[in-house]
C-alpha cells in the first residue's frame, strides 16, 4: 500500500492535511512545477520565482524529516506539464495504490480532481484544508436565510470563536469591534518609514532565477532584486519583523499612498500566507500579543487582525458559496478594453503609473492602491470584468482565484452587483489627493472637473454613477452623492459627462 501525496504550489505546509499520517518508508509526497498552471494566465516573473524557490527548499525540508520526494522541475525533459500527466505518471513509477490530496484553492482544480479516480483508476481522497479558520459548510450555515452577507457581523462571530480580542465572551477588548474610522490617515510629510529586511539567496533560488528568466520572458515584471522569504522560518522573520516594527503604525496609514513607498506600513504577509508558510491563526494570535505587551496601539492591532480573521476568511467563504456562476458575473455590464497603461506603457495618471511600477518591480502593491487606484480606475471606465481579473490575477505574487476574484469583481469593480460590498468603492481623485502625494506629481489637477487638465478620476466618477444611476440612487449609502449630483444643474452636468467621454476616448486612444 503506497499512498501518492499530492503537495499544489500554495499547499507549501509542515501541516498540510495531505501530510497527516504520512508513512515515511511506503509513502511518496509529490511536488510539480507545471507549465500549465503558471501560463493560463501569464503570472507575474516574481510570483513564480518565489513559488518555485519555496517549494524547491519545502521539498528539501521533507527529505530532511525523511520522506520519499518525487520533485518535478519545469526544465524536467518528461514534465508534461500538466496536473493530469504528472500525476499519471507518477502513479505508474511509484506504483501507487493510492492518492491523497488536500482541496484545493480553486474551483478550476477542484472540478479537474473530481475525475481523477476514474481517469487513473485509483482510490483519490481530498481531505479538507484545515490551514483556513472556516469551512466552507460552516460559512454556508452562517449565511443561509440573510439577505445580505456583511464582513461586519462575519468578523464579529469570527473573533468570538477564536477569542481574539475578546474581554468575554460577547464584549470586545476597548468595547468595540472596529476601529477603521481612525485608520484613515493621509502620510505625513517626512514619515521615516523601517526598512525592509531581505534574505540572503540561496543556491536554488539562483538557480530558479535563470530557470524563469529563461522560460518565462514574456510575462510582466521584472526579476531581480528578488527579495522573497522562501522558507518558513524566513517568512516567520518577515512577520516578526512586521509586528516588532511596522504593526504600531499599521493602523493610522492603513490607506495613506506615497510615492516612491510602494510598502509603508503593510505586512507583506499575504503571499507567505496564501502559499502555506504562514498560518493566519499564528498570524493573528502573535498581532494580539503585541497589543497584551503593550506594543502596537488597539487600532493597529484590530485594524491587521480584521484584514485576516475577517476579509480574508469571509472572501473566500463567498467565492466558494456562489462559483462557478460568480466567475460569470458582470454586474454592471463593464465592458472596455484593458488599456496598455495597466501593463506599464505611457500614462501621464500618475497614480496609476506609480501602482503599476510597483507591482511591475514588487509583484506587490498594498491594498489601497489595489483598490482605490487600478481597481477603482478600471469600474469608473468600465473595463471589461474578465480582463481586469486577468491582471490581478497575474500580476500580484499573493494572487490565487479564490481571494483575487471577491477583491476584485466584488470589492473593487462592484461586479457582483453588491455580494462583497454593500456600495462601489468609487471615488473621485479628490479621494486620491487627500489620501496621497500623487497628485502633486501629476499633470492633471484633482481639484478640476470639466477643464482641460481635470483629473480624469473626477469626470468619470460622475459620468459612472449617472450611467448606473438605477441600481445605486436608492442605495440609503450613496444618496447624499446623487443630491450633490442634483444641484449642479444641467448645464454642468452636461460639461461633466462630456469631460469624462473625451477622457473615455484618450483612454482608448492611449493618449491618457
Ligand atoms: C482588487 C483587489 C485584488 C486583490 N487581490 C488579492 C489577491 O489576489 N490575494 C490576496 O491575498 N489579497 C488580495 N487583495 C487583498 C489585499 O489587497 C492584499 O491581501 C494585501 O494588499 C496584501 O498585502 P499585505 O500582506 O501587505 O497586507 P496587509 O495590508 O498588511 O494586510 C494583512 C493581511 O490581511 C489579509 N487581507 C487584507 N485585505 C484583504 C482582503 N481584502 N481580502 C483578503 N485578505 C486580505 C492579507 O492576507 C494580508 O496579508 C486584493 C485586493 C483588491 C482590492
Ligand atoms: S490628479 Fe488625478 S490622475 Fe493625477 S495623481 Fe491625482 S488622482 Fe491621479
Amino acid at each position: 500500500m503506497s499512498a501518492l501525496r499530492l503537495i499544489l504550489t500554495d499547499q507549501i505546509s509542515h501541516t498540510i492535511t495531505s501530510l497527516e499520517g504520512i508513512k515515511a518508508e511506503e509513502d511518496v509526497v509529490m511536488l510539480c512545477e507545471l507549465m500549465e498552471e503558471f501560463t493560463y494566465v501569464k503570472h507575474h516573473k516574481k510570483k513564480i520565482a518565489f513559488l518555485f524557490s519555496a517549494m524547491r527548499h519545502f521539498a528539501d525540508e521533507l527529505r530532511c524529516k525523511g520522506y520519499s520526494i518525487r520533485y518535478v522541475k519545469l526544465d524536467d525533459p518528461l514534465n508534461t506539464g500538466s496536473f493530469a500527466g504528472e500525476v499519471k505518471r507518477a502513479i505508474a513509477q511509484v506504483k501507487a495504490t493510492h492518492l491523497i490530496v488536500t482541496e484545493p484553492g480553486e474551483y478550476r482544480i477542484l472540478q479537474k480532481m473530481k475525475h481523477w479516480q476514474s481517469e487513473f483508476g485509483i482510490p483519490v481522497e481530498i481531505l479538507g484544508d484545515t490551514r483556513f479558520l472556516t469551512t466552507q459548510a460552516e460559512f454556508a450555515s452562517w449565511a443561509k436565510n440573510k439577505v445580505q452577507l456583511r464582513l461586519e457581523f462575519f468578523y464579529r462571530r469570527m473573533r468570538q470563536k477564536y477569542k481574539i480580542l475578546m474581554e468575554s465572551e460577547s464584549k470586545p477588548i476597548g468595547d468595540k469591534w472596529s476601529y477603521d474610522k481612525e485608520n484613515r490617515k493621509p502620510p505625513k510629510a517626512g514619515m521615516k518609514i523601517p526598512k525592509r529586511i531581505s534574505h540572503k539567496k540561496s543556491s536554488i533560488i539562483e538557480e530558479v532565477l535563470e530557470l524563469v528568466q529563461d522560460k518565462f520572458t514574456d510575462h510582466f515584471g521584472t526579476l531581480e532584486p528578488f527579495h522573497y522569504a522562501v522558507t518558513r522560518d524566513q517568512a516567520l522573520l518577515e512577520l516578526n519583523h512586521f509586528i516588532n516594527e511596522l504593526l504600531h503604525d499599521f493602523g493610522h496609514y492603513q490607506d495613506a499612498m506615497l510615492s516612491g513607498e510602494p510598502y509603508l506600513y503593510h505586512s507583506l504577509i499575504s503571499s507567505y500566507l496564501n502559499a502555506g508558510l504562514l498560518l493566519p491563526l499564528e498570524i493573528c494570535k502573535a498581532a494580539e500579543n503585541a497589543y497584551l505587551s503593550g506594543k502596537a496601539p488597539l487600532n493597529s492591532v484590530e485594524g491587521f487582525i480584521r484584514q485576516i480573521l475577517g476579509w480574508r476568511e469571509f472572501v473566500r467563504g463567498i467565492y466558494w458559496m456562489y462559483m462557478p456562476e460568480y466567475g460569470e458575473k458582470n454586474d454592471l455590464a463593464a465592458t472596455n478594453p484593458l488599456p496598455d497603461f495597466y501593463w506599464g506603457a505611457k500614462t501621464n495618471m500618475f497614480c496609476v503609473a506609480e501602482a503599476v511600477r510597483h507591482t511591475r518591480d514588487h509583484a506587490y502593491s498594498h491594498h489601497i492602491q489595489r483598490l482605490m487606484i487600478t481597481g477603482n480606475f478600471a469600474m469608473l471606465a468600465g473595463i471589461n470584468v474578465k480582463a481586469v481579473q486577468e491582471w490581478y490575477l497575474a500580476v500580484y505574487s499573493d494572487a490565487y482565484e479564490w481571494v483575487e476574484m471577491p477583491n476584485t469583481l466584488g470589492m473593487a469593480l462592484y461586479g457582483d452587483g453588491g455580494i462583497v460590498g454593500s456600495k462601489p468603492y468609487a471615488a473621485s481623485g479628490k479621494y486620491i489627493h487627500r489620501m496621497s502625494d500623487y497628485c502633486k506629481h501629476c499633470q492633471y489637477n484633482p481639484e478640476v472637473v470639466t477643464e482641460k487638465n481635470a483629473c480624469p478620476f473626477n469626470g468619470l466618477y460622475w459620468d459612472f454613477l449617472v450611467r448606473h444611476e438605477v441600481k445605486f440612487r436608492h442605495n440609503q449609502r450613496m444618496s447624499y452623492v446623487f443630491s450633490t449630483w442634483d444641484k449642479f444643474g444641467i448645464e454642468k452636468q452636461q460639461a461633466i459627462r462630456n469631460q469624462a467621454s473625451i477622457t473615455l476616448e484618450k483612454m482608448k486612444a492611449g493618449i491618457l
